[in-house]
């Protein structure tokens, strides 16, 4: 995904160069969406999963907060992710497992729309 992201960016800077386009409007907003999902994806894969809540709402319900505002829809399938064991004040928070299947399906929308694009230079 980065070298897709750092490829691309690469052509766009070349195209602003010669003229700004409507396609070049469209890679840019697919390259803000491929790094928004970037850091998801982040999460997901370097996160540290656990079923409980590291952060009971008595201790301090800010500490964990849902992905969205689905997130607790479903839940009997939310989890709950500590985005980096290495940052000193990462802040947890819960993902319906339905959230994780989604953003695999964005991904893999965006890689295929990026490909679809740069065929199509
Ligand atoms: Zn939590």
């Amino acid at each position: 995904m980065d070298w897709l992201i750092n490829n691309a960016k690469i052509l766009v800077g070349n195209e602003i160069q010669l003229h700004l386009s409507e396609s070049d409007q469209y890679l840019r907003e697919l390259l803000g969406k491929a790094e928004q999902l970037k850091i998801l994806r982040n999460t997901v894969i370097h996160g540290r999963w656990s079923q409980e809540c590291s952060w009971p709402a008595e201790d301090d319900a800010h500490m964990c907060s849902p992905l969205s505002a689905r997130t607790f829809d479903e839940p009997d399938a939310v989890y709950h992710v500590e985005r980096s064991r290495y940052r000193r004040y990462a802040r947890e928070q819960a993902w319906a497992l339905s959230e994780v299947e989604g953003l695999a399906v964005q991904i893999m929308d965006l890689v295929d729309d990026l490909r679809w694009f740069l065929v199509g230079l």
